[in-house]
């Protein structure tokens, strides 16, 4: 950072950069300088740069952001970290998020969003090297971009600051200005005189903020001559006069001098005569139609090559929409993705009762595959017996189902028995197994085959405790059914 200067007004009126008070820094403007955006402006306003790219209007993404009665404006303005002293640290901060808002809303009383309803008007502003005054520099760079993007305004935006230094009150503070000054007040208006943005920094009487107030006036009037002149000079040339223009240098070779025709319209131009030539090769080939004429190798390779310029011309319009439409998927995946997440609990219960459905479904059909097989007209017999038969003891004997049943009441009893009988053993701190204690009241019974298996249970299950005898009565039917 560069040491303040003992007086930043000299006593002659002139400022450390020359300069009068009421004058601004040199401008200069580049239009159509990307290529692939929409609309686009290099600005160089004293010491700082600016370039602008705008986009659209174009489908706005995430959708969400969508309104439907109008266009939304997004300004994005961002600092190169190289553009300033200091390395300015990467990524929005505070200030930029504060200048993109307070820019877009200088646009948006210009702008007919209303006849783009759900696009997006996207504007970023990139500040390449900054010296004080880049929101304004910024704001005339876009408003060039909007109008090469083709984007209707209602008119151009300009923007200047002016502040105070020394005591006095300057147009367009430069960087020392701008630092070791009392003040500093960016305006943006339209071109009618409407102010659009208004900010402060710093202390100002109202006399003052009057007076600044002028010489904005004055130079927000330069800046949208310029504007204007650099917008005529793309827009205002008639593709005509280049084409005779492009025509006389060709033959006569005597106007290379004069002032080159803007890169578009030259392409224009280029693009216009090509086609000329098609057309009389066209017509040509329509006066003599010969077969020797059709297969001539002058008329044919000539036409090929015309289509194949065309073609390539509407590959690469395609490819570069294409890549248009990959950014806004990106854009589009990251809202899909927000999207998913506030709609996942939703989705969650749709898609568990679809599971739901499902698996009935898959139920059904796997009944449904059964049929016919033995093992399943052998359940229904089992089925349809049980069902004449009603259900009692004797047609459980026959069925075999009897002894479960038994076993199943004479476990309850015995568990019974053998929580009583494990409570006195905690008392007494023995370590006999409840097992080994039931068991011969089981066997006194009538269910022998219960004792069989709870001998052959293996011996951890024993020694968890009486719980693990207990057997599910479904088991037992399923354990009937095995043994029928
Ligand atoms: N500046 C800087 N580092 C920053 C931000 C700003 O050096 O992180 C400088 C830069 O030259 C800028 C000037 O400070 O132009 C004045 O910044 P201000 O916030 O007043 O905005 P501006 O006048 O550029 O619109």
């Amino acid at each position: 950072m560069s040491d303040k200067p003992d007086k930043l007004i000299t006593d002659d009126g002139l400022r450390l950069d020359g300069r009068r008070a009421d004058e601004i820094r040199p401008m200069k403007i580049e239009i159509g300088v990307l290529s692939r955006a929409d609309g686009s402006c290099y600005l160089e306003w004293g010491r700082n740069k600016i370039l602008v790219g705008v986009f659209g209007p174009r489908e706005a993404h995430p959708r969400r952001s969508q309104r439907a009665d109008s266009a939304v404006i997004r300004y994005r303005y961002n600092m190169a970290s190289f553009s300033v002293e200091d390395r300015a640290r990467p990524g929005p901060s505070r200030r930029s998020i504060e200048i993109s808002k307070v820019s877009r809303e200088a646009f948006e009383p210009v702008i007919m969003a209303e006849l783009f309803p759900k696009t997006a008007i996207d504007i970023f502003v990139e500040v390449l090297q900054a010296d004080a005054g880049t929101r304004t520099a910024a704001i005339n760079a876009s408003s060039i971009a909007l109008a090469d993007a083709g984007i209707p305004m209602k008119g151009l935006i300009t923007s200047c600051a002016f502040g105070k230094v020394d005591g006095q009150i300057v147009l367009d503070l430069n960087k020392d200005e701008d630092n070791y000054g009392d003040a500093d007040f960016p305006v943006a208006m339209t071109q009618d005189g409407e102010i659009t943005l208004v900010q402060m920094d710093g202390h100002l009487t109202p006399e003052e903020i009057k007076k600044g107030m002028e010489l904005v006036k004055k130079g927000c009037k330069e800046i949208l001559e310029i504007q204007q002149a650099v917008l005529r000079k793309k827009f205002a040339t008639p593709v005509e006069d280049t084409e005779e223009e492009a025509a006389g240098t060709e033959k006569e070779g005597e106007k290379e001098e004069s002032v080159p025709a803007p890169e578009a319209v030259q392409e224009a131009a280029v693009v216009e005569e090509a086609v000329k030539e098609t057309e009389e090769l066209g017509a040509e080939a329509s006066e003599e139609p010969s077969a020797a004429d059709v297969l001539s190798s002058e008329v044919i390779p000539d036409f090929d090559e015309e289509l194949d310029e065309e073609i390539e011309e509407e590959f690469e319009a395609e490819e570069f929409e294409a890549e248009e439409e990959d950014e806004d998927l990106e854009d589009e995946d990251e809202a899909e993705e927000e999207e998913f997440e506030a709609e996942s609990e939703d989705d969650l219960e749709d898609d568990l009762e679809d599971d739901l459905e499902e698996a009935l479904e898959d139920e059904d059909e796997f009944e449904a595959s059964f049929e016919g097989t033995p093992e399943l007209k052998e359940f229904d017999e089992i089925e349809a017996r049980l069902e004449k038969e009603s259900v009692s003891i004797e047609a459980e004997e026959e069925i075999g189902l009897e002894p479960e049943a038994e076993e199943f009441v004479e476990e309850e009893s015995s568990l019974e028995e053998e929580s009583e009988v494990e409570e006195t053993e905690a008392a007494s701190e023995e370590t006999i197994e409840p097992e080994t204690e039931v068991e011969p009241k089981v066997e006194t019974g009538e269910a022998s085959t219960e004792a069989v298996e709870a001998e052959e249970e293996p011996e951890e299950e024993k020694s968890e405790g009486p719980w693990k005898v207990v057997k599910d009565p479904s088991e037992a039917g399923n354990r009937g059914e095995k043994d029928e």
